[in-house]
């Protein structure tokens, strides 16, 4: 058995674990060459996607929060090259709420996923134009083989911004870590920064062009602008965060708002558990 990330054999197998809701049994590997971490044998996908309700309660939570991150940086690039910002398309664009979002605010997003009908998005599905910019979000874990997907999907562009959570190098996180998210069986590939670079590298791009925007978001950046603009933006980010974190704790104590994403996430994963007890 090769490495899904970067074909090498030296793969260890660290430990079986239990898949989806059915327990299907299957090993963690990771490569000792690139640092990959991964699910081997992906034989219950299937059943991994046979499901269309997750009880995802922070989805739009997550969308709205990368829309703001992706204003902040266009925005940045608008100004500094006083450029028109070019049509773009998001990968794996799921319902297409991002993709929406973003053309809710101006700009000339497209949306492209082989897996879903982007309900939100229609007639602005086209993954046969060559846009200079490209997102993915929650798309790379999700992928048997990262360069492949670069290769195919992304090509040559000025910038492919993507989301995926990054593990310390050579850090083997414990089962309980909540991004394997075993009983959901849809995460399948674990990056770290090295991993991640050596994806870059095989598959034609200079891997010294990848930012982080710490440990979920990334960017390939291929023009100077854009890596001073991802720079920049990082930093009003940081401060947009303090102010969001006010707003929050205002709102908190004057308004008495308190989210019920988690507690909805908690209800509805308790009402799943007690259905399938039912069902079996
Ligand atoms: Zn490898």
């Amino acid at each position: 058995m090769n490495c899904p990330n970067c074909n090498s054999k030296s793969i260890k197998k660290i430990r079986e674990v239990s898949v989806t809701q059915e327990n299907i049994k299957t090993y963690l590997c990771h490569c000792n060459n690139c640092d990959y971490l991964y699910l081997a044998n992906q034989n219950w996908l299937e059943i991994a996607y046979k499901y269309k309700f997750y009880g995802d309660t922070g989805y739009v939570y997550r969308n709205s929060n990368l829309v703001k991150k992706s204003l902040i940086l266009f925005r940045t690039w608008k100004l500094l090259t006083q450029k028109q910002f070019p049509k773009a398309c998001d990968i794996g664009a799921g319902i297409g709420l991002y993709a929406r979002l973003m053309r809710d605010n101006g700009y000339e997003f497209h949306g492209a996923d082989q897996y879903s009908e982007m309900l939100l998005i229609r007639p602005f599905i086209k993954d046969n134009e060559n846009y200079p910019i490209k997102t993915a979000f929650e798309v790379v874990e999700h992928l048997t083989s990262f360069p492949d997907f670069l290769k195919e999907k992304i090509k040559k562009v000025d910038l492919f911004l993507f989301s995926t959570e990054l593990r310390q190098v050579g850090e083997v996180p414990e089962n309980e870590w909540w991004y394997y998210s075993f009983q959901n069986g849809q995460h399948i590939g674990f990056h770290s920064k090295k991993s991640l670079k050596k994806a870059f590298e095989i598959s034609g791009y200079e891997s010294q062009k990848l930012i982080s925007y710490g440990s979920s978001i990334h960017a390939f950046a291929n023009t100077r602008q854009w890596i001073f603009s991802l720079k920049l933006s990082h930093l009003i980010w940081k401060l947009f965060s303090i102010v969001e974190i006010f707003k929050r704790l205002i709102n908190k104590i004057i308004f008495k708002e308190k989210s019920l994403m988690i507690d909805d996430y908690s209800y509805i994963m308790n009402s799943m558990k007690k259905d399938n007890k039912i069902d079996s």
